[in-house]
């Protein structure tokens, strides 16, 4: 029998647990880390970060979702944030550095709370319901608008600080143009807008094509490079002989019947292309390979054809072009043919591209994006992509607020009031919930070399009067960010808050950490 002390294993030995107060510090602390790590990123001001992968690759960005893809998290609630940020970046496309300095404050505000032995159901509850009083504000302080220019600074707001700086009017034209190009009865499909980065030139070479451009050649040079009223058949079947599925053994007892099958593979092929010719097609897009012999007799036909085609960009065409993608070539008929003006070849820097131009429905385009090197255009993507996402939410939504750490300073002062009218501890964190959102002004403004305390107490008594009243972190002053320009989605705001809200409700909620040993080192 076992002595009472002897120890009972429920657990594998190597298991490593932390129980209450220990597991919310750690938890708690990780979080803060996190935050306090790409703080000094955030806003027009904020700086870069430089991140090396086991391979060496550099990656330089400002994006805070960027970051916390590249930076190999290991502890399991700080990987939580990162699904902040990646929600935010997935729900949105902006905001996602504001959500996790903002959960980040959330937690840091909480620890206080712990300190003075509230308890961290209390705090979550208290949380929770500035939170959804949050929103509440947010609805009530939101503007209605969503006119070209109201777009064009939302889409500029987003792009300030992150590398494109001396092309922000120009990218938020195109980035405008795209956005309304594919928009359908107020709804926008972000995949219909397709970005390809070429190096080797100015930002401001940017450009966006009327329709769409594939980042591959005609398969065979005796192609012609330019089709004009093109009839396009797309593709999603191999143009070669097919391998047979099992291996198969074929006795061949003499010479003439070698001939006849290599004949007769030649004849399917050539079936095949005269298929494509009576359709009437005059290019072919196919997502699949294109054999030797079947380029050499649609280049005999004056057909030009792309192989290999992307799944994403089939579809784009088959919206773009009116076409529609065929799975079996025996099936193809004409009405299945997508049209354009004209589709050519053509090389850019290193890169050689087919243009479809003048698609009978332009709901699909791209946006050919330049860059002096790699890295540049790298950047300036993603700042096309934020912007890219804030101006669908806006056209989506038509509802903005003001930038600049304007929205954050009337919610921490109304979730202020807000709190006088709750009673119990849980005021304590409606008051907390309030301090954390002033973490997004206090940090534009360090970013920018200000006095952060200066800076919120100017904040706070412009308040009195506005509630679109931020930082301009060019100036050093506080002004109307309506005025200036800085516009932000109401969606950005709204998710921002939300999900930096739920998580580090979630954190505190945790009391217990069972980990197997490996998770942490
Ligand atoms: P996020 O990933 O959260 O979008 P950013 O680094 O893009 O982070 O910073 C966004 C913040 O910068 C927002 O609060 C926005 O209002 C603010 N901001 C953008 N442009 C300006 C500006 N010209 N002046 C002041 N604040 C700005």
């Amino acid at each position: 029998m076992r002595g009472l002390n002897t120890p009972i294993y429920i657990l594998p030995a190597k298991t490593k647990r932390y129980i209450g107060r220990d597991a919310q510090r750690m938890n708690i602390l990780a979080g803060k880390v996190l935050g306090e790590t790409i703080r000094t990123t955030l806003g027009p001001k904020g700086m870069d970060k430089m991140l090396v992968d086991s391979l060496g690759d550099i990656v330089v960005t400002n994006d805070g979702v960027t970051i916390l893809k590249e930076m190999d998290i290991e502890h399991p609630a700080a990987k939580m944030l990162v699904e902040v940020a990646k929600t935010q970046e997935d729900e949105v496309g902006d905001g996602t550095t504001t959500a996790v300095v903002l959960a980040g404050e959330l937690l840091k505000k909480a620890e206080d709370l712990l300190d003075m032995d509230i308890h961290p159901t209390i705090i979550s509850m208290g949380y929770r319901k500035a939170a959804k009083k949050a929103q509440e504000i947010l609805d009530d302080i939101a503007i209605t608008a969503d006119d070209e220019e109201t777009l064009l600074k939302v889409a500029m707001t987003a792009m300030t600080g992150k590398g494109s700086e001396k092309a922000r009017k120009p990218l938020a034209e195109l980035v405008v143009k795209a956005v309304k190009q594919v928009e359908e009865n107020g709804e926008v499909d972000k995949d219909y807008i397709h970005i390809q980065r070429i190096a080797g030139a100015s930002v401001d070479d940017s450009q966006i094509v009327d329709g769409l451009a594939i980042d591959k050649g005609r398969v065979s040079p005796l192609m012609p490079k330019k089709i004009e009223n093109a009839k396009i058949a797309l593709l999603k079947y191999p143009l070669e002989v097919k391998e047979t599925e099992i291996d198969a053994k074929i006795r061949i007892t003499d010479p003439s019947q070698m001939q006849k099958f290599i004949e007769q593979e030649e004849e399917m092929i050539k079936e095949m292309v005269q298929k494509i010719v009576d359709v009437g097609a005059n290019v072919v897009f196919c997502q699949k390979g294109i054999d030797d012999l079947a380029q050499h007799y649609l280049a005999r036909e004056g057909i030009y054809a792309l192989k290999r085609v992307k799944n994403t960009d089939m579809k784009r065409l088959e919206k773009a072009t009116g076409g529609k993608i065929v799975m079996d070539i025996r099936d193809l008929t004409e009405d299945d043919l997508g049209e354009a003006e004209v589709v050519y070849e053509k090389k850019i820097f290193d890169e050689i591209l087919t243009f479809v131009e003048g698609c009978k429905n332009p709901k699909a385009v791209s946006i050919i994006l330049r860059g002096s090197t790699k890295h540049v255009v790298s950047e300036v993507e993603r700042a096309v992509e934020d912007a890219i996402g804030v101006v669908s939410a806006v056209i989506e939504d038509k509802k903005i607020v003001a930038g600049g750490g304007a929205p954050e300073v009337e919610l921490a002062k109304r979730l202020r009031d807000y709190a006088e009218t709750v009673s119990g501890r849980e005021q304590l964190a409606i008051q907390a919930f309030a301090d954390a959102l002033e973490i997004i002004p206090k940090t534009l403004a360090e970013n920018a070399g200000m006095d952060s305390i200066d800076v919120l107490v100017d904040l706070r008594a412009a308040h009195e009067e506005s509630t679109t009243m931020g930082i301009d972190v060019f100036s050093g002053e506080v002004i109307d960010m309506l005025e200036m320009g800085v516009i932000e989605p109401y969606r950005v705001k709204k998710q921002a808050v939300q999900s930096a809200a739920e998580a580090a409700e979630m954190i505190l909620r945790i009391d217990d950490v069972i980990a197997a040993s490996e998770t942490f080192k």
